[in-house]
C-alpha cells in the first residue's frame, strides 16, 4: 500500500508523544505482557481520570440538585458543568439552546430518544431509516417504538439503511433513492463497531435533505477523533462515557433541538451517576489536551499497518472497508478498527490462541443487527495506548497460523 504523504508518517511524527501518552495508563504499564486490542469494547483510563474520581470521592462526594451545603452545591455544579464541557467537546453550534441529557451509555441514549422523544415526531405513514447492518444498540430501540406506535395506531415505516461491504461506508446513491417527503428519521453511526469505516455523514444529509432529523450514534468515535456535530449537521449525538475513558455506567444525549419537537426525556430519573459524570469531564479534558485529532491519526496508522500485514497473509480476510487504507490518506475510511478471519480456524479457536500470546481481542458476533451478519470473526480495535509493537507481534503470531 502506498503512501499519500511526503513528509514523515504518523507513526514517525507521532512516535514520542505517544510514548508519553502511553505511561499515563497505568493498568497499560502495569501489564507489559499483555496487549489490550478491545477498546471498541471499553477503553482503559489514564491517570488523570483515576485521580478525578479519587479527589471527587475523598473531597466532596455527596448527592447533585439536592442540599444546600458545600459538597452538595460541589456535586451540582460540576453535572452541571459536564453538561456544558459535552458541548463544547462535540462542538455544539448553539449550546443555548441544545439539551445534554446524561444516560447509562449509547444503548441506553439510543432507547431514550426512540421511546420518549420519537412519537412525537411521526405520524401515520411517515418512515425512518435504520442501520440493520450496525450495533443492535442502534437497531432495536427503533423497532420497539415502531411496535409501541403500531399499538396506537400509528403505523411508521422502517427501512433499512443500504450498506456497502467492499467500501465500508452506507450506500448513499440508494439512501437518496430511498428517502422521500415522509422519511422523517435517519439513524446512523459514526464510526462503525465492526468494519470500522469513518461512515459518510455529510453525504447522508444530501441524500436525505435538510429537513430529516440524523440521529448520529457516536460511540466508536467520541474519544477517537475529533467529532463535531456542528460540521456533520446532525440532530443527535449519542455517545458512551466508558469507551471515552471514563468510568462505566456514564454516557450521554446531546440534543440539537431544531428539528421536530424538543427533547424532554420524561420523568424524575434519581440520583444521577455523579462518580461517572465527574470522570466524564475529567476524560473529555484529558482527551482534548491530548489531542483526538493526533489518537485519531495514531490509531488510524496502525490500523492500516495491521491491515496491510493481514493482506500479505493469505489464510485471512479482512471484513469491510475494502478501499483507501494507506497511511496518512486523505480519504481515512478506516478508523482504529480491523476484523478479520482466518481460513480453517474458528474465530473462537483463533481468540483463545491470541490469548496465549497475550493479545485481547474480541471473538463472536460483535453483537452485530442481522441486517450485516457476517458471522464470528476476530476484532482487533485499538486506541492511543497501542503500539506499532503490538501489531508487529501480533502479525508475526498470526503468520505462524498459517
Ligand atoms: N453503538 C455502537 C456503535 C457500539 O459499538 C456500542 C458498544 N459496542 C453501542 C452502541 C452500545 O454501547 P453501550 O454498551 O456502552 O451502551
Amino acid at each position: 500500500m502506498t503512501t499519500l504523504s511526503q513528509g514523515p508518517t504518523a507513526i514517525e511524527e507521532l512516535g514520542d508523544w505517544q510514548r508519553a501518552v502511553r505511561d499515563q495508563f497505568p493498568i497499560i504499564t502495569g501489564h507489559p505482557d499483555l496487549a489490550y486490542l478491545d477498546s471498541a469494547a471499553t477503553a482503559q483510563k489514564p491517570q488523570a481520570v483515576l485521580d478525578a474520581v479519587q479527589t471527587y470521592l475523598t473531597t466532596a462526594n455527596a448527592n447533585a440538585g439536592r442540599g444546600s451545603y458545600p459538597w452538595a452545591n460541589r456535586t451540582t455544579a460540576l453535572v452541571e458543568q459536564t453538561r456544558d464541557r459535552i458541548r463544547r467537546f462535540l462542538d455544539d453550534p448553539a449550546p443555548q439552546r441544545s439539551a445534554v441529557h446524561f444516560t447509562s451509555g449509547a444503548t441506553e441514549g439510543l432507547r431514550t430518544i426512540a421511546r420518549d422523544w420519537l412519537p412525537g415526531l411521526l405520524t401515520h405513514g411517515d418512515e425512518i431509516v435504520v442501520p440493520a447492518a450496525d450495533h443492535q444498540a442502534n437497531i432495536e430501540p427503533w423497532q420497539e417504538a415502531q411496535q409501541q406506535l403500531a399499538r396506537q395506531g400509528v403505523h411508521v415505516r422502517v427501512r433499512p439503511m443500504p450498506y456497502q461491504q467492499a467500501s465500508g461506508d452506507y450506500d448513499h446513491t440508494a439512501l437518496a433513492r430511498l428517502a422521500g417527503p415522509r422519511t422523517r428519521l435517519v439513524a446512523a453511526t459514526h464510526v462503525h463497531h465492526v468494519y470500522g469505516g469513518n461512515m459518510n455523514i455529510h453525504r447522508i444529509r444530501e441524500a436525505v435533505g435538510p429537513d430529516a432529523v440524523i440521529c448520529l450514534d457516536a460511540a466508536q468515535s467520541v474519544g477517537h477523533l475529533p467529532v463535531s456535530v456542528a460540521d456533520l449537521d446532525v440532530d443527535f449525538g449519542v455517545f458512551s462515557g466508558h469507551k471515552a475513558m471514563a468510568l462505566p455506567g456514564t454516557g450521554a444525549v446531546w440534543a440539537r433541538q431544531a428539528r421536530g419537537p424538543a427533547f424532554t426525556p420524561g420523568g424524575w430519573s434519581g440520583t444521577p451517576n455523579t462518580v461517572g459524570i465527574v470522570s466524564l469531564a475529567a476524560a473529555l479534558d484529558w482527551l482534548d489536551g491530548v489531542g483526538t485529532d493526533r489518537i485519531e491519526r495514531w490509531t488510524v496508522a496502525l490500523a492500516s499497518r495491521l491491515t496491510d500485514g493481514l493482506r500479505r497473509l493469505d489464510s485471512y480476510e479482512v471484513l469491510g472497508c475494502q478501499t483507501s487504507l494507506a497511511v496518512d490518506s486523505p480519504v481515512q475510511r478506516r478508523q482504529g478498527i480491523v476484523t478479520f478471519r482466518h481460513r480453517d480456524i474458528g474465530s473462537g479457536d483463533l481468540g483463545f490462541i491470541l490469548f496465549s500470546h497475550g493479545f485481547m481481542v474480541r471473538c463472536d458476533h460483535h453483537c452485530q443487527g442481522a441486517g450485516g451478519e457476517d458471522g464470528e470473526s476476530v476484532r482487533v480495535s485499538l486506541h492511543v495506548y497501542n503500539t506499532v509493537a503490538e501489531i508487529d507481534r501480533l502479525l508475526a503470531v498470526l503468520a505462524t497460523l498459517g
